[in-house]
Order: structure tokens, then sequence, then C-alpha cells
């Protein structure tokens, strides 16, 4: 059975609070939002390029990618406030037909942003409507069902499609190529991570010495939204076990608590290495035994686990399969220990 992961490095599942925190926590501008440095002066540069030129070009569409929880929708909005435009958020899952993406494309005005998410999951269908809405600005709609029906071309307002996606390889090769602009957002560094977790306290108004925030940067698979996540954890540990305040101590306490080992790793991703190494030792692991092992989905494994895992270099992707390195079996026999 699958292990419910505290560092899920997803949206948390939709706890009202948590969202409203999220929103507060996002960072709005340029400024505000830490690290990803070559990213930002290649998006700035092009923005300021399409403020300068002010004839009613809009910003090339926008592909971003990498593993979740490191900036992509929070990036999407800072875009959308560097160019005074409003975002409308949707992903790939929630359209589901042709006409739902229909209708999102003829609300949208001259200039406006628009945010898909997981753009690899959307349906065929739909990502046709996509192509043109995106090359041409234009949108071909059937109208009338058999020997009646027939095609319309209706005229789009000039928006910029910013896509997420956790892997560029799923996504259609039509649709990449209709993105002006691809970029990869990398793990942060963790001097960049411990700067969102002082700036998290300040926002949440919590008291946390440099010493804890160095801590908790360490552990926080340096990725800002499992940053966020465990400070939030750790907050409340010190507000129950202490007087408020986010010492090494009270975070310590709290890491342990949560199981999460110096890497930063939980009970999860200790787990699957586990299994693979206790099942295959240093033999290759197909991506779908690991997940019967497991008990999650392959995609799971490819989006939340693996990128990490192999960031560290605890796993090696080969042709032949998955597989555990020297590194990672060192980790599952002493995970509290830096080697
Ligand atoms: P993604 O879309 O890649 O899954 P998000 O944009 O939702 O990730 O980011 C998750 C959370 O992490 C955001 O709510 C925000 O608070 C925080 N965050 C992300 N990037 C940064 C950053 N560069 N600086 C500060 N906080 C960030």
């Amino acid at each position: 059975m699958a292990i419910e992961r505290l560092v899920e490095p997803t949206m948390a599942q939709s706890d009202a609070e948590e969202e409203k925190m999220e929103i507060s926590l996002r960072p709005v501008t340029f400024d505000e939002y830490i690290g990803q440095e070559h990213l930002k002066n290649n998006l700035k540069l092009a923005i300021d390029a399409v403020k300068k030129r002010n004839d009613g070009s809009t910003l090339d569409h926008i592909l971003l990618y990498g593993p979740p929880g490191l900036g992509k929708t929070t990036m999407a909005g800072v875009i959308a406030h560097e160019l005074g435009a409003s975002l409308r958020v949707t992903s790939g899952p929630a359209i589901e037909r042709a006409g739902d993406l229909a209708s999102i494309l003829t609300n949208l005005k001259d200039g406006d942003v628009l945010f898909i998410d997981e753009i690899h999951r959307l349906r065929r269908a739909v990502e046709e409507v996509l192509y043109s809405a995106m090359e041409d600005y234009k949108l071909d709609i059937v109208i009338g069902k058999g020997p009646a029906a027939r095609s319309v071309r209706l005229d789009l307002p000039k928006f910029t499609v910013i896509g997420a996606t956790t892997r560029t390889g799923s996504l259609a090769g039509p649709l990449r190529d209709r993105f002006g602009i691809i970029h990869r957002l990398e793990y942060y560094k963790e001097p960049e991570i411990e700067q969102i977790i002082n700036r998290t306290a300040g926002i949440l108004k919590t008291k946390i010495n440099p010493d804890a925030a160095n801590l908790l940067a360490t552990r926080a698979r340096l990725t800002p939204r499992i940053a966020n996540r465990l400070f939030k954890r750790v907050r409340d540990y010190a507000d129950v076990n202490g007087d408020g305040i986010i010492d090494t101590k009270i975070a310590n306490e709290a890491l342990d608590l949560m199981e999460i080992d110096y890497l930063g790793l939980d009970p999860a991703d200790r787990n699957m290495l586990r299994l693979m190494y206790e099942n295959y030792g240093e033999r290759p692991v197909g991506l779908a035994t690991i997940a019967a092992l497991t008990g999650d989905e392959t995609t799971t494994i490819e989006d939340f686990y693996e990128p990490y895992l192999m960031q560290m270099g605890l796993l090696v992707r080969t042709p032949k399969g998955r597989v555990v390195t020297e590194k990672g079996i060192n980790h599952l026999q002493n995970p509290q220990i830096k080697l």
C-alpha cells in the first residue's frame, strides 16, 4: 500500500487553510521570486521586448518543465503580473472536451495569459484545437452534425499560453513546437531554499533562528513547496512543544517525528529504495516492477520519487531499468549520518 507522504511535492489536498496560505506565500514579482536566475533573466528580456515594442504583439508561448513544487505555477503568475495581464488558470485533465477549451479561449482578452498545468495530459482532440489557437489565434469549430455540419473559423484574442509539465517527453511534438520559449526549472540551491524559508517565516510572523533555517533548508529536497510545508509542520511543533520560536532543537525534534532524514527523504522514499535493493540488489529494476513493489502508480514514481533521488545520486536510470547506487545503499544503511 502506498504510504501517505508528508513531503509529497504536490499541492496539499484542497485543505482550504493551506490553499489560502499558498496564495499568500506565492511571490508576485520577479524580485520576490527567489532563485532560477537564468530563467528569470530570459523571461525579463522577453517581457521587456514586448513592452518596448508596444505594437500589440504578445509574449511568445512559454513551456516550463521540471519536477513539481519548483515554482512553475508561481512563475506563470509572476509573468502575468509583470506584463500587467490577467491570468487564467486551468489544467490538462480539467479540459475534457474541445468545447471546454473553446469556451475558455473565447472568454480571453487581448494580452491575457492562459496557464495550463499538466499540459502533457491534454486530450488529443483538445490538443488539436489548441494548435491553431496558439499558432494563429483562430478557433476552428464544427457546428451541427452529419451532412449539415459546417466548419467555422473564429478569431481569438492574442493571448499567451504558459504550459507546465513535469515531463517534456510526453508532450506531442506539434504541441511542443508551438512554444517559442521552453525552459527547465532547476532544483534550488540550499541557500536559496534557506532564503525562501526565512521569507515564509517573515510572512507567517514566526521567529526562526538562522541555524534552524539552515537545517530545514537541508531537508527540503531543494524544493520550495516542500520547504514551505516542512516549515509549517515545524511551526506547529514549536507552537505545541515550545514557545513558538523555531530553534535547532525544536526543528530536529520535529524532523525526527516526521522521520525526515538528513537528505530530506521520508519513509516512502526509503521504502522504495529498500524494496528495490532487497529484491534486486544492484540489478536494474523496471518502472512497472517498482510500482508493483511500492503500490504506487508508475507516474507517481516518475514524477515524485525519482527526480530528487536521481538528483542526489541515490538512484540512476539505465536503459534496462532503475538501479540503486552505492550512495543509495549507504544512505539506506545510515539514513541519519552524512556520509
Ligand atoms: P509548481 O507549479 O512547479 O508545482 P508552485 O508554483 O505551485 O510549483 O510552487 C509551490 C509553492 O512554492 C508556491 O506556493 C510558493 O509559495 C513556493 N515557491 C515556488 N517558487 C518559489 C520561489 N522561487 N520563491 C519563493 N517561493 C516559491
